[in-house]
């Protein structure tokens, strides 16, 4: 599974000519194992090798060759995540006051009848529908 995410990550960032360095793969690898999008302040800390700027450039490669995506929230800090054909398909709860991200998924037929409509939707604009992003906003619990 790493391995193939490795394997996959090499071919995506071949494609836009870029290479797969070892600042990239501790990104990857720090991506992976976080349980909701992080910050690049929470990347720097959580692993001491990476410099800010080094890490800044290096996702913005990451999010153009389709390894990482990044979700705009309210704080001045976007947060980075593993681009879901990694994972599996989910949403975000983002609160507006304190910029916090969680995942969250929906019911199989609640996801079926949306795509179902997206494609009705889509197919009127003359797009062929591929996948959704639907991030809720909100206020956490910590911040009502
Ligand atoms: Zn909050
Ligand atoms: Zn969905």
């Amino acid at each position: 599974m790493r391995d193939d995410l490795h394997a996959t990550a090499t071919r995506r960032l071949r494609r836009v000519s870029q290479r797969y360095t070892s600042g990239r793969r501790v990104l990857v690898e720090v991506l992976a194992a976080a349980e909701h999008p992080l910050t690049i302040p929470e990347i720097v800390e959580l692993d001491a090798s990476l410099a800010t700027s080094s890490v800044y450039r290096n996702l913005a490669a990451l999010e153009q060759a389709g390894i990482a995506t990044k979700i705009v929230t309210s704080q001045e800090h976007a947060r980075y995540e593993l681009s879901e054909d990694f994972g599996h398909h989910h949403h975000h709860l983002v609160c507006i006051d304190c910029g916090r991200v969680s995942d969250f998924t929906l019911p199989a037929g609640v996801e079926q009848e949306l795509d179902a409509a997206l494609r009705r939707a889509a197919r009127k604009e003359g797009y062929v529908h591929d996948t959704h992003r639907l991030d809720l906003t909100g206020t956490c619990p910590e911040c009502q």
